[in-house]
């Protein structure tokens, strides 16, 4: 069986939040291959020690990047903090990389409260749930 992976992106506001959820989190986390966008990479690398694959930082392609592995069907989650509240110069990307979320019926976490009952459920990456996937 392959290691799952999973992808975590913040935005600058949202960066202390997911930190602190990753550091909450890191040993449930270190069974998964983690990628990230560039500076959340770096932070979360830094401050928990766990290995992470680092995109290019969001607004430079980062989040397409991860969209990229959503299309190739290799992404099994996404736990992705965006910013409800100040404007994102790559908009269209984040909005794009939600999209495809939906498109490729990958779960995704964009707060802290669905990040902890997404990472917590029994049913995360086990056997016993299969994710439907669309055939189109
Ligand atoms: P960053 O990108 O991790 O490089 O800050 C996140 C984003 O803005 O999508």
């Amino acid at each position: 069986m392959t290691t799952p992976t999973i992808a975590l992106v913040a935005h600058d506001h949202k960066k202390p939040d997911l930190l602190a959820w990753s550091e909450r989190h890191k040993q449930r986390l270190a069974e998964f291959k983690i990628v990230a966008t560039g500076t959340t990479g770096g932070l979360i690398g830094e401050q928990t020690g766990l290995a992470v694959e680092r995109f290019k930082s969001g607004p430079l392609g980062g989040d397409q990047q991860i969209g990229a592995l959503i299309a190739e069907g290799t992404l099994d989650a996404l736990f992705f903090f965006w910013d409800p509240l100040n404007p994102a110069p790559h908009d269209p990307d984040v909005k794009a990389l939600l999209r495809l979320c939906s498109v490729w019926n990958v779960p995704v976490a964009c707060n802290l409260s669905t990040a902890d009952l997404l990472i917590s459920s029994p049913l995360f990456m086990s056997q016993d749930y299969k994710r439907e996937m669309p055939t189109y």
